[in-house]
């Protein structure tokens, strides 16, 4: 999985700092290992994902404590919450306004990748304006099978524990 530049988790980074303590609260240390871990990262990934990396710097910390503090960053707005092959609950670092608003689900490939859409939002959000609304959150999941999966029986994007179709 590929990871974010330093300078990009930084910036990430201090709006999470500043975005609790605007709420009283603060970036304890597991906080802060869950944040590091959970901004480097650029593609979808899952709470047990997150949980596996922080524990192999910090082996005391708990699903409990991950999915809080999931749930948390989505509050705030640095994070998405999508929903990934079968149903299964994933996360995208929201580090611009128009990150993981669309993806491609693969039955095959049991991957959700996401699509580069800048124009969704412009094209879908200024339909609901016309309409009266402000949007809030727009998205849009495409569902598909695997091109290369089914004509070459293998695809690199296939996750090891998918099933066979
Ligand atoms: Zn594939």
């Amino acid at each position: 999985m590929s990871r974010r530049s330093a300078q990009g988790v930084d910036d990430l980074f201090a709006k999470a700092s500043s975005a609790w303590k605007e709420q009283g609260s603060r970036m304890t240390s597991v906080r802060k290992i869950l944040c590091q871990e959970a901004f480097a990262t650029t593609g979808p990934f899952g709470p047990e994902d997150l949980l596996t990396k922080a524990r192999s710097i910090d082996k005391l910390i708990s699903p409990a404590t991950v999915y809080r503090t999931l749930a948390q960053l989505v509050q705030l707005g640095l994070l998405r919450e999508v929903a990934g092959p079968r149903n299964q609950r994933l996360f995208l670092v929201l580090d611009s306004p128009t990150a993981g608003i669309s993806h491609v689900l693969c039955s095959d490939c049991g991957q959700m990748i996401p699509l580069a859409d800048p124009c969704l939002h412009l094209r879908e959000g200024a339909l609901a304006r016309q309409q009266g609304f402000s949007p809030t959150k727009i998205s849009l999941q495409v569902e598909a099978r695997c091109d290369e999966w089914r004509e070459k029986g293998s695809c690199p994007r296939r996750r090891a524990d998918q099933d066979a179709p």
